[in-house]
């Protein structure tokens, strides 16, 4: 049995992240891709660069934007002021949709101001979505907060808790309100975000740069974890460690530990169309877009608009449900029909595509949920088992949240 001092499982940005800290010691990956890099990895077809989704670095700490421009020296990075857009009826409004009510027809504009007027404070809410509906009222709530949100989780909003977006849900006041209305800008945590030109990847191959190849291992799967005798076991062959760092779903941990109720954390899952088109975009400005009403995707991205290219190269998502059967085929016609309908593509021909699933991909934050999570990470990090990034820990978390994590942690275990 191989013996090790830091086991890392999964090797996305959260497992290179806390490899990356501890370069100079006993570290190894194990990775069941045969790439690394997560969901931050990136396609390649000609003409065109896709992730798994748009991937970008937006930072909450000036300390991780200086890390991670140093860990990128030598890549060509676009600095993006964002532009996001909201299609609702048949027109489009500037994101955030709850800033930008002015752009909606005048009765709209005034019952969505009026009810959010009357709105209460929400900190008692039991859910989600009464929480939403208490925070801006019914008008903005019905028209876009709810609808969007239960397209991409895929469930009853009244399932999840109250503070299931955290930070990534913006905040409204009526000042934030005026500040808008007057064609001023407001902040939201990604105003302004860093992308590679040639993707996200660019981050996992700089990460790569620093580790040594035989100490990540690429093409191998976890299938049993002994956290009493401190041995992991993959499809390969058996670890011995000292501490263990896992960033795999804390659903997929739990069942492979026997260390607590998996059927306590659900997920949604999303398929992601990436496709590239003969002729440029319509529109030369806009990032992405949030579809809250009855096209079969929630949010489309203009990879073109933000590393700029001749043709147009989208990014589309669509939220299932976990248990929802997958037919890409008809997911691509349903929106290659739905593209045209709100005037993406009109004489457009689609040149090249590729799918992804991911799963999960946003996790129901339940009271269950958080109960249970709470008591496993507890209960494993007093055997040296350490939960790092979105899945792990079973959050609504970033790419800059990992790698605070992963620095964190490092230097806790000194
Ligand atoms: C649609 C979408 C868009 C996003 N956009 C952004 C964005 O713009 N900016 C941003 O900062 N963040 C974004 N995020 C969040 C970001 O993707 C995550 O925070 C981050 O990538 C999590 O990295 P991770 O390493 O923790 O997880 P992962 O990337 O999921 O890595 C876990 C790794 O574990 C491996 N693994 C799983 N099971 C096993 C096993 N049994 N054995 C071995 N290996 C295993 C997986 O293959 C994977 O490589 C987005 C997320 C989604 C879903």
């Amino acid at each position: 049995m191989h013996n090790v001092k830091y086991l890392i499982l999964g090797g996305g940005i959260s497992g290179l992240a806390f490899a990356y800290q501890k370069r100079h010691d006993d570290y190894l990956v194990i990775e069941k891709e045969s790439m690394p890099g997560g969901l931050c990895r990136s396609f390649y077809a000609p003409g065109f660069v896709w992730d798994v989704a748009g991937h970008f670095f937006h930072f909450h700490s000036e300390q991780t934007r200086q890390f991670v421009k140093q860990m990128l020296e030598g890549v060509e990075l676009c600095n993006v002021t964002k532009c996001a857009k909201v299609f609702y009826g048949d027109r489009y409004l500037n994101a955030p949709f709850q800033y930008n009510i002015h752009q909606l027809p005048p009765d709209e504009f005034l019952q969505c101001l009026t009810d959010l007027y009357f709105a209460n404070d929400a900190d008692n809410a039991p859910s989600f979505k009464s929480f939403v509906r208490q925070k801006f009222g019914a008008g903005i709530s019905d028209k876009f907060l709810i609808p969007y949100n239960e397209k991409l989780y895929a469930c009853d909003l009244d399932e999840l808790e109250r503070d299931s977006m955290g930070k990534f849900l913006p905040k409204l006041t009526f000042d934030m309100l005026m500040t808008f209305y007057h064609g001023q800008k407001g902040t939201t945590y990604n105003d302004f975000f860093l992308y590679p030109k040639d993707g996200t990847m660019q981050l996992v191959n700089s990460y790569m740069k620093h580790l040594v190849t035989e100490r990540i291992h690429l093409g191998e799967s976890v299938v049993e974890i002994d956290t009493d005798s401190k041995t992991v076991t993959t499809d390969r062959g058996s670890y011995h460690y000292d501490h263990l760092i896992s960033t795999l779903p804390l659903n997929r941990f739990i069942d492979m530990a026997h260390c607590g109720d998996s059927h306590l954390l659900h997920s949604n899952k999303i398929v992601v169309l990436n496709l590239g088109f003969d002729l440029p975009s319509r529109d030369k400005e806009v990032n992405w877009v949030y579809f809250p009403g009855d096209e079969v995707f929630y949010r489309v991205g203009f990879y073109n608009n933000i590393a700029p290219r001749e043709k147009m190269s989208l990014y589309v998502e669509i939220g299932l449900r976990s248990d929802e059967p997958v037919d890409i085929d008809r997911l691509l016609q349903r929106t290659l029909v739905d593209l045209r309908r709100v005037h993406i593509t009109d004489q457009h021909q689609l040149v090249s595509h590729h799918a992804i699933i991911v799963e999960p991909a946003y996790v129901h934050i339940t009271h269950d949920s958080k109960a249970e999570t709470q008591r496993v990470i507890e209960s494993m990090r007093r055997q040296n088992v350490y939960m790092v990034g979105r899945y792990a820990r079973w959050e609504y978390s970033a790419i800059d949240d990992s790698i605070e994590q992963a620095q964190e942690l490092s230097a806790q275990l000194g």
